[in-house]
């Protein structure tokens, strides 16, 4: 899918009849379906700004414990474009807090209301975790793409991943986070795995993006900058030599 504007229905995965079964089954529908509705506005926020920006949005996928906006080339974009997409679903959560607060009870109980607010709560507070591929990893990264080397920056926020995830996950087992934890164990790995594709991609993008110019003394790519290599008292723009450090990644 690649439209600027519109409705994206979104991909149920299979795996989510068999939850919505369960849950019928030991009378939690209604509650599931809150919390999945809240997982889906989230989402929705991601894919508004996304249209906004003309990003390449793949689809809206809805697992039995959450959802993902995948999004075509993401990294590839202006750091300010993706940090602004990624504020757009956590945003959701604060409209969400006042509409129920102090607005509209949609025809749900005081206990129900009361479930929406806490569940609202827990989303927020859960997508800020940085594990990756969780909104709160992707805002950390492009906080380090300021700070280190592309590879170096890729390679600290996927330790902090490592880390947190072993805290939130390991460390403090409950059975009913097991699927999410595998979920995003897979999802961890890829990214490990896939982590000197992702810079040859990068590298070997064409960007025509205005950026500040960075010199170093050594062929170094800082992602938010047009990197100049200062050598022999010359300037040589980092572009042009791609090829040479695509050969010496991580
Ligand atoms: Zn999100």
């Amino acid at each position: 899918m690649n439209k600027h504007w519109g409705w994206m229905k979104p991909k149920v995965h299979p795996l989510c009849f068999i939850y919505y079964i369960l849950a019928l089954m030991s009378g939690y529908f209604k509650w599931y379906i809150i919390a999945m509705s809240l997982v889906l506005i989230h989402e929705y926020g991601h894919a508004l700004v996304a249209q906004y920006f003309h990003f390449k949005i793949q689809r809206i996928l809805l697992l039995p414990f959450g959802a993902f906006l995948e999004i075509e080339d993401y990294g590839q974009y202006p750091i300010y474009q993706e940090f602004c997409m990624l504020l757009g679903g956590l945003v959701t959560h604060i409209f969400i807090f006042f509409f129920l607060k102090y607005g509209f009870s949609l025809g749900l109980s005081a206990i129900a209301k009361d479930y929406a607010l806490r569940m609202n709560q827990l989303i927020f507070l859960f997508n800020l975790l940085p594990i990756w591929p969780m909104d709160g990893s992707k805002l950390l990264e492009l906080i380090l793409f300021y700070l280190f080397e592309y590879r170096k920056a890729v390679w600290i926020n996927l330790s902090v991943s490592f880390v947190v995830f072993i805290v939130v996950f390991i460390v403090h087992f409950r059975l009913d986070r097991l699927m999410i934890a595998v979920y995003l164990g897979y999802r961890f790995l890829q990214a490990w795995k896939e982590k000197r594709y992702r810079y040859i991609r990068y590298l070997l993008h064409e960007d025509h993006f205005k950026k500040k110019r960075r010199f170093h003394q050594k062929l170094l790519f800082y992602r938010p900058y047009d990197n100049i290599l200062v050598k022999d008292g010359r300037w040589i723009e980092a572009n042009g030599i791609k090829k040479v450090s695509i050969k010496e990644t991580f």
